[in-house]
């Protein structure tokens, strides 16, 4: 079984790229994944809140719901977020460090609401592995997904080794391999801190070679770690069923 854990309705991109969730299921389909967790950015979260609901209403099989937090001093978002877990069954939230401040006077109480209502946190810390370190301190009940291993893209390996090292010492922490370009620090990771605190992501779709090229490609990826066949399956599915109580 295989569930992308980072997929999004919208991108951040320059060109914030959209996806219909019947794009996403068809690509689903032609990579072998079962499940893919779907939300939005780039808009207010009671718009990205919609956006996900009516994915996981037209697919609820396949695709989950997370609510995407932008809180703002002005507009603390808290009010939609709580519906969408309360009253919509969202089970997650998505929070974006290029988009929202991630000091704590503008996100903590969206950390506080997760903690609440026991749903994780899919973190972008944008490569600042500072206010990962100080939310997992403050929040050590809350599962913390930290997107990328801490920074999309990164060829920077000790920024890389700090996120795991901090993943070492704060149990609620959980690194998704989306974006992730050294494969073998997932290889590294899986010995430091366990294939049960990684989770499979694609960060899609992107349309490079194709869209179901992407995907297959990033599965593939895991496939040929040199790990074993149980610490891969915790990758693709076990570590998010767990923290999502999928069944
Ligand atoms: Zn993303």
């Amino acid at each position: 079984m295989i569930c992308d854990s980072h997929c999004h309705l919208k991108h951040g991109n320059k060109e914030r790229t959209e996806y219909t969730p019947e794009a996403i299921v068809k690509i689903m389909d032609e990579a072998g994944i079962d499940k893919t967790v779907v939300f939005a950015m780039c808009l207010s979260s009671a718009t990205a809140i919609e956006m996900a609901h009516q994915a996981h209403q037209a697919f609820p099989d396949r695709l989950i719901p997370y609510a995407y937090a932008i809180p703002h001093i002005s507009e603390p978002a808290i009010e939609p977020i709580e519906r969408a877990i309360t009253e919509l069954g969202f089970p997650g939230i998505k929070i974006h460090g290029g988009e929202t401040r991630l000091a704590e006077y503008i996100i903590d109480p969206v950390f506080e609401l997760a903690a609440r209502h026991n749903v994780p946190c899919l973190v972008d810390f944008v490569g600042n592995a500072d206010h990962c370190k100080r939310i997992a301190e403050a929040f050590p009940k809350t599962t913390l997904i930290v997107a990328h291993f801490g920074q999309y893209l990164s060829t920077n390996r000790d920024l890389i080794d700090r996120f795991i090292h901090l993943a070492e010492r704060h149990e609620n922490l959980i690194l998704d391999t989306s974006g992730v370009v050294l494969p073998w620090k997932i290889t590294e990771a899986v010995t430091r801190i366990g294939s049960d605190r990684i989770a499979f992501g694609i960060d899609g779709p992107h349309p490079y070679p194709s869209l179901s090229g992407y995907a297959q490609e990033e599965c593939q990826k895991i496939q040929a770690l040199p790990v074993t066949d149980a610490d891969k399956e915790n990758i693709y599915w076990n570590t998010i069923a767990r923290v999502l109580k999928l069944s």
